[in-house]
């Protein structure tokens, strides 16, 4: 059922247990909204609990209060009042879902949520999850402390590339100077954010060497494999270095993580990658999607080249004759 943002703030105003979740593979939305959550409902008096069903990448864990979030343990039950799902579809949870049977609220901006069976608070039009929560801040008379603003601007530049993506808008901006005037220091947060080990850089530029063009230079994958995988703690902003090239429309990163279980992340100029994400089981945004494939390495890589080629055939961004142009041309094949 959706609801409005006052409807939000009464459902949180009026629940005294609360459990805060976002989704696994979490980014800095998904953290900053758990934490900035946390830090807001627990001024207000509440007993708040923050539980995320996966490793907190290195690069966040300088958050304020990230040292509370928990990960559930097996078959762990806990009796609340609700459980505030953030950034994401109940369905990207983890283990979180089955920790209660708590009424679930949903705060959301991925324009895939479909929310059945729950309270759905989901605004699209909101650049990150964390800009809703500062709306949030006004419907319950909420003080944005220096450390809530931290937790706030980490999501709003995270999700917006650093007030780059199309989905920055000037309420996007309103907020940022809102969190600035409140004790943030931007360029900290992307220093922290952007930092990389000498090993990740090597690892990145292995990967960078993966990259092959599809469809005439529409289209851009990179392939991380197993071993590649291994490597790294994080593949995070990996997609940032292909998704720059001029001919390029959709740019992939397919990783293996383990046998039969590979991860797409997804970014486009105009294509909407969320409904390509869609078909295959994933969701996102119109410019920013992902998907999991259990299939091999090899499969998953036909199956997600397919499946974009296909899409972008039926929605008129490629000619049949760049459709059957599909050879792979590496980076190696140029010269340089
Ligand atoms: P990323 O490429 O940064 O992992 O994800 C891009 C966007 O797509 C994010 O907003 C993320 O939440 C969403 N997304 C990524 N993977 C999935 C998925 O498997 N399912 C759904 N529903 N959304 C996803
Ligand atoms: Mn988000």
């Amino acid at each position: 059922m959706r609801i409005t943002l006052r409807e939000t703030a009464d459902k949180l105003k009026s629940a005294e247990k609360i459990l805060l979740t976002a989704h696994i593979n979490p980014d800095g939305d998904a953290i900053g909204s758990t934490l900035a959550m946390l830090q807001i409902l627990r001024a207000m008096g509440k007993n708040v609990s923050a539980y995320i069903d996966d490793k907190i990448p290195k690069n966040f864990l300088t958050m304020p209060c990230v040292e509370e979030i928990q990960r559930p343990a097996e078959g762990e039950k806990i009796s609340a009042d609700l459980l505030v799902v953030l950034d994401t579809s109940i369905d990207r949870t983890g283990k979180v879902i089955d920790i209660t049977d708590a009424p679930i609220l949903n705060i959301d901006h991925h324009v895939t949520n479909k929310g059945e069976n729950i309270y759905l608070y989901d605004e699209p039009t909101a650049a990150a999850t964390c800009e809703i929560i500062f709306k949030l801040c006004e419907e319950l008379g909420a003080n944005i402390t220096k450390e809530i603003a931290i937790c706030l601007y980490s999501g709003l530049a995270t999700d917006t590339g650093f007030f780059n993506y199309s989905n920055t808008k000037p309420a996007t901006f309103r907020a940022a100077a809102s969190l600035v005037e409140c004790g943030v220091q931007p360029n900290l947060i992307a220093e922290k954010f952007e930092e990389r080990t000498f090993r990740e850089l090597k690892v990145m530029s292995a990967a960078l060497q993966t990259t092959k063009l599809f469809f005439g230079g529409k289209v851009v994958g990179m392939f991380i494999d197993e071993e590649l995988f291994k490597q790294t703690d994080t593949t995070e902003g990996f997609i940032d270095l292909i998704r720059v090239i001029d001919s390029v429309d959709v740019a992939f990163v397919l990783t293996c993580r383990e046998k039969n279980l590979c991860r797409v992340s997804m970014r486009s100029k105009t294509v909407n990658v969320a409904e390509i994400a869609n078909k295959l089981g994933g969701g996102g945004h119109i410019r920013a999607a992902g998907c999991t494939i259990q299939k091999s390495f090899f499969e998953a890589k036909n199956i997600l080249v397919h499946a974009i080629g296909q899409y972008m055939i039926e929605t008129e961004k490629l000619t049949s004759k760049e459709f059957l142009l599909n050879q792979e041309i590496s980076l190696a094949d140029f010269e340089i």
